[in-house]
């Protein structure tokens, strides 16, 4: 008899997800390639937030952190600790923190990561066709070089400075967006529930 494990088809079917998240961003990364500066060691988006990652993202994120070595694995489960030790204590609302996979600023589960890791960087557009510079332009960073930061706008005159083609765009690519209902039936997942990563541990 052959058996099906459907907790197998969910997650094959979550990496061909991943594999169409991969294209449609890539194409955004391309045509935005003036304005981003990410560079590896960066890691400045994986540092002091929240990281909302569903149940299926958090899965898929646990099995690649099994792929690594012991060492890697150790440091990872210390900064889990050293984390959730500092959430006992704290008495903030929104508790933010350094992702625990971030090792000497570098994801150690880059192939892995979830929806909004992938996002990193890109200016959004809102709902009410509002953009949104990355958190980073304000460091000087992605977009910083075409965005009148005072007025959160772009500069015309830096643009046409730039000399470039490639208008400044923001996408679509909220979370609430990237993990609705239309995603889970075309791709037949379910993403589940959703939490800040750290607390996936508690
Ligand atoms: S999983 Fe990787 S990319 Fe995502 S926040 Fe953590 S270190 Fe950054
Ligand atoms: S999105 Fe911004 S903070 Fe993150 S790697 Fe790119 S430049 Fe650095």
């Amino acid at each position: 008899m052959i058996v099906i494990d459907e907790q197998n088809i969910i997650i094959r079917n979550y990496i061909a997800y991943l594999e169409f998240l991969n294209q449609k961003l890539s194409k955004f990364f391309e045509s935005q390639k003036p304005y981003i500066f990410c560079k590896k060691g960066c890691g400045q988006c994986c540092k002091h937030s929240q990281f909302p990652y569903s149940a299926i993202e958090f899965r898929y994120l646990l099995s690649g952190a099994l792929t690594l070595d012991n060492k890697t694995q150790k440091k990872i489960e210390l900064n889990i600790k050293n984390i959730l030790e500092k959430k006992k204590k704290s008495r903030a609302k929104k508790f933010l923190y350094d992702c625990p996979f971030l090792i000497d600023n570098v994801c150690s589960v880059y192939n892995y990561r979830g929806v909004i890791c992938r996002t990193f960087g890109l200016m959004t557009s809102t709902e009410n066709q509002k953009i949104k510079a990355p958190f980073c332009a304000f460091k000087g960073l992605n977009y910083s070089n075409v965005l009148n930061l005072r007025k959160k706008n772009i500069s015309v005159r830096k643009f046409k400075k730039l000399n470039t083609t490639s208008e400044p765009l923001g996408f679509n690519v909220s979370y609430k967006y990237l993990t609705c209902t239309d995603y889970e039936e075309a791709f037949n997942i379910k993403f589940g529930e959703s939490k800040p990563l750290i607390e996936w541990f508690l």
